[in-house]
């Protein structure tokens, strides 16, 4: 798969302008600054195709990247306190609308900070994914905040909290220091 060839296609605020589901496709969801595009512009290496956030809380789109054969899709980043009651409504509808769409779900990627627990959106998103027998893997964003020592062992906490199957994989990475990458990549290709 071509990652240094993706386009920004679209942006969507209400589930229901979403297009057909044309080709395998890989979400990216997280809380609203893990770092989720931070990690899209360091995954197909660009600066700036992924906005990376000024000020959280944006208002809501899912949008929609290509490559040959495979769609990207960020979606809304969730958990940002100061949003309005009716933002959060539409992150809802956006995130559920999509998921109960009959879509060529290829990969779920959840992104978790790797310094903390994982909160209970992160809990709620990784449950559901579960639940929906969705495949999905967990990467942790932001790396390069802890030691190699504290890394692992957030690997451990974090798995165990989160009662994640064997199969389920967990990835470490760092869009800053770009590590990780190749990782995310085969597992993105696989
Ligand atoms: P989003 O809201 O999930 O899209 O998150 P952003 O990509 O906008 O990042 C949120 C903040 O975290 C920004 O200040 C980024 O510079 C910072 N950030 C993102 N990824 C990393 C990383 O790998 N390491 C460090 N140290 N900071 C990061």
């Amino acid at each position: 798969m071509n990652f240094n060839n993706v386009t920004f296609e679209r942006s969507f605020g209400i589930s229901s302008q979403l297009p057909p589901s044309t080709l395998p496709e890989v979400a990216f969801a997280g809380r609203s600054n893990v770092g989720k595009s931070s990690m899209l512009n360091a995954l197909f290496g660009r600066k700036s195709l992924a906005k990376v956030s000024q000020k959280p809380g944006k208002t809501s789109t899912i949008n929609f990247f290509a490559t040959e054969g495979a769609r990207f899709v960020d979606l809304p980043g969730y958990g940002y306190a100061r949003v309005a009651k009716s933002e959060k409504g539409r992150w809802a509808e956006l995130i559920e609308g999509y998921f109960n769409q009959d879509r060529n779900f290829a990969l779920v990627v959840s992104l978790v900070d790797i310094r903390h627990e994982a909160q209970q959106l992160d809990l709620n998103m990784i449950n559901f994914l579960m639940e929906a027998g969705l495949p999905f893997a967990v990467v942790l964003t932001k790396a390069d905040k802890l030691s190699r020592n504290q890394q692992n062992k957030q690997v451990s906490v974090l798995r165990r909290q989160l009662a994640l199957p064997e199969d389920v994989p967990m990835l470490v990475t760092s869009s800053e220091k770009r590590e990780g990458f190749d990782a995310l990549r085969k597992l993105i290709t696989q």
